[in-house]
């Protein structure tokens, strides 16, 4: 035949959080089909659009393929790794000598691997010395680390998919997984249609609403509310679990005291839900004998984030259906495929790998122990403070690694005020994005097809990524891009393979000991804590004892707050943002493949009234318009959205839509608030 052979690599796909196993045909150097693996741990067989056909982009025209640096032309110019690496290290060496460690960043990204996080987080913390080092979950589910840690003591969800699919009711929030994770959202519905009951609580109709018993409506900004009201029925109506609650949690009296200011009357004033709704999907999950609950970033990205996390988690625990097999817990769907793992591996300000507090001596020590150095003791930057301390002139180098944050990240003009002032930009990319094209240097890198390491999806389960083709150009894998960078300023990283950084990772973070690539590519999927290689990972947490010191789960007090904008006379509606069935993020990747013409452009949803009084019909071009920024949308006239609010996806960087957005953030996090902004329309 004049074709030539196949080659089969199995791999976890780069897109959501499922973490689907794909099986990459090649031939010649190309992607020939994507296959969903049938033994895949968590798709068994099956996998979305984005997985099995948006990887055009690997040979698009325009992908990085030499290092690029701003000359004295002040024009992004091809030069050799050589140079660009000479120039980075010259950078960050006279930023640390003449401002100290703290004047250099890092913005690490859910789309590289464990090992790379590992990796580049070693490198900020061990070699340049300081603790400012973040990534994306800062934007998405910070609050589900914070919360959980808080309410249970681990950051990760707390049960397993297959467990989670035996529920009989589930509690489904601020989530779309329909469009946002397909796979999940596929058989949530099939789970659903064999008879599982299912309360949707988002204020859009989406997807697995058309489904539900009760599909409750919040306002944007209101579920601290919501969920409080939820707990006062279950309170009021004796659907808890009293053995439970007396022997394993703690802190149900100053719940109670709160939940007498949240009834439902009050919480139906505030939240916009009827009382009888509210009531009935109360009742719904407290007599259901396995309730689960799965949320989104429609629970965390609000100036309350973290207590909507946690008083999510109240439910779980009034009911005892976390960590005792009478119920599924409390799961994050993560939005991004390895967003769990860059927080795992501890590239955060305030982390170390596996959690450990970069303030505790004993894990500080660990980390001192196995990398032979001294470490920083004081939390470093957030990401939204890393763009505070650029305009304000205190950071002298900031490096990105594969996210576009001039298009993703909130009050986008403000951030893109941030990388001009600051002297060294260096954005790791597969494109030149809003982000690199505004960078000093441009490093080409690899994408998760063309990688070697591991992922954790949204069940804590590690699985492997392995390349199926080799990077065009001169392109390299994040992996090799922060040893080189090392060895430009002089320092060795040790583990010179993925599976020897996975290896170090398990000696400073004992959660992770037990897990390995050797053992992945016997076992397929690992779930953490995994502390011990001959035992098997923990798959439902908190069978014994919760992870908090004195061994309970705690129970939330937070009184409703309101969110940090409203709607007024000025700005009459509340837009939403979030993603679409065919897209990824920024579209970086899907906006170069297929997906393209199944979704051309990003558009803003609005209900029939308020099309009427703007004077807009469907596909009309409309301006929005915030207090922070504008954005060019097409109009689609829709009552999946309620009267008085809007939603948008942010997939393509020309919409301009994260200009809209606020810099309110979580209290706790800082996780901006992309879920309410005031807005009105006009026609451009
Ligand atoms: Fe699976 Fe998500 Fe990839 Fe789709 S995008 S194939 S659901 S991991």
């Amino acid at each position: 035949s004049w074709l030539g052979p196949l080659t089969r690599t199995r791999t976890t796909c780069g897109y959501c959080g499922v973490g689907c196993a794909l099986d990459v045909l090649t031939r010649d150097g190309e992607v020939a089909a994507v296959r969903p693996a049938g033994d895949g741990p968590v798709n068994r067989g099956h996998a979305c659009v984005k997985g099995r056909f948006a990887h055009g982009f690997l040979r698009a025209g325009d992908r990085l393929t030499r290092p690029l640096l701003r000359g004295s032309s002040g024009r992004l110019e091809p030069v050799s790794w050589e140079e660009a690496l000479a120039h980075i290290a010259r950078g960050i060496r006279a930023a640390v000598g003449e401002a100290g460690p703290g004047s250099v960043a890092a913005i690490s990204s859910a789309r590289s691997t464990n090992e790379e996080n590992y990796l580049l987080q070693k490198l900020m913390r061990a070699v340049v010395g300081t603790n400012n080092v973040d990534n994306c979950s800062r934007l998405c589910h910070s609050p589900s680390a914070a919360g959980l840690t808080a309410t249970f003591g681990l950051a990760g969800g707390t049960d397993a998919f297959e467990d989670v699919e035996r529920a009989d009711c589930l509690l489904v929030v601020g989530a779309n997984p329909a469009e946002a994770h397909p796979v999940v959202g596929a058989r949530l519905l099939r789970q659903v249609l064999g008879g599982a009951r299912l309360v949707v609580a988002d204020p859009r109709a989406v997807g697995l609403a058309r489904h539900a018993d009760v599909h409750l409506r919040p306002r944007p900004g209101t579920n601290v509310a919501l969920f409080n009201g939820l707990a006062h029925v279950l309170l009021a109506e004796g659907l808890i679990d009293e053995d439970f609650l007396r022997s394993r949690a703690a802190g149900l009296p100053e719940l109670a005291a709160v939940l007498d200011d949240h009834p439902p009357g009050r919480v139906a004033a505030i939240t916009g839900v009827p009382e009888a709704d509210l009531v009935a999907a109360a009742r719904l999950y407290g007599r259901a004998e396995r309730p689960a609950i799965l949320y989104g970033l429609g629970v965390t990205e609000h100036l309350h984030g973290t207590d909507g996390v946690r008083t999510l988690a109240n439910l779980a625990i009034l009911r005892g259906a976390v960590g005792t097999g009478r119920g599924f817990g409390v799961n994050p769907l993560r939005g991004q495929n390895n967003v769990q793992g860059a927080s795992d591996m501890g590239a955060l300000p305030d982390l170390l790998p596996g959690y450990g507090k970069v303030r505790d001596p004993v894990a500080r020590g660990r980390a001192e122990q196995v990398w032979g150095v001294r470490l920083p003791e004081h939390d470093g930057l957030r990401i939204p403070e890393m763009f505070a301390a650029a305009r304000a002139g205190d950071l002298r180098v900031l490096w990105i690694v594969g996210e576009d944050v001039a298009t993703t990240d909130p009050d986008a003009n403000r951030v893109v005020e941030a990388l001009e002032s600051c002297p060294l930009v260096i954005s790791q990319e597969l494109f030149l994005s809003e982000t690199a094209r505004r960078a000093d240097v441009v490093l080409p890198a690899a994408s998760w097809l063309e990688k070697d390491g591991t992922f954790v999806n949204f069940d804590r389960r590690f699985q492997r990524v392995r390349p199926a083709l080799a990077p065009p150009g001169e392109a390299r894998a994040d992996f090799a891009i922060v040893h080189a960078v090392a060895a430009a300023l002089g320092a060795d990283l040790g583990c010179p393979t993925p599976a020897a950084a996975l290896a170090e990772c398990g000696r400073v973070a004992p959660v992770f000991a037990g897990i390995s690539h050797e053992r992945l590519d016997r076992e397929g999927a690992v779930p953490w804590p995994c502390p011990e290689a001959g035992r098997p990972g923990v798959s439902r947490l908190y069978q014994d004892r919760f992870a908090t010191a004195d061994g309970l789960a705690r129970l939330a007090a937070r009184p409703y707050l309101p969110p940090g904008e409203a709607a007024d006379d000025d700005y009459p509606l509340i837009l939403v943002t979030g993603r679409r069935w065919a897209h990824y993020n920024s579209g970086t990747m899907t906006r170069r493949s297929g997906a393209v013409e199944i979704d051309p452009t990003d558009h803003l949803d609005l209900h029939p009234a308020d099309a009427a009084r703007a004077g807009l019909g469907d596909g009309d071009p409309v301006l929005v318009e915030s207090r922070h920024g504008q954005a060019t949308l097409t109009a689609r006239v829709t009552e999946e959205v309620l009267r008085g609010q809007v939603f948008c996806a942010f997939h393509f960087a020309a919409s301009r839509v994260n200009a809209l957005i606020s810099s309110h953030a979580d209290t706790v996090t800082s996780c901006p608030e992309y879920k309410v902004t005031a807005v009105r329309l006009r026609k451009p």
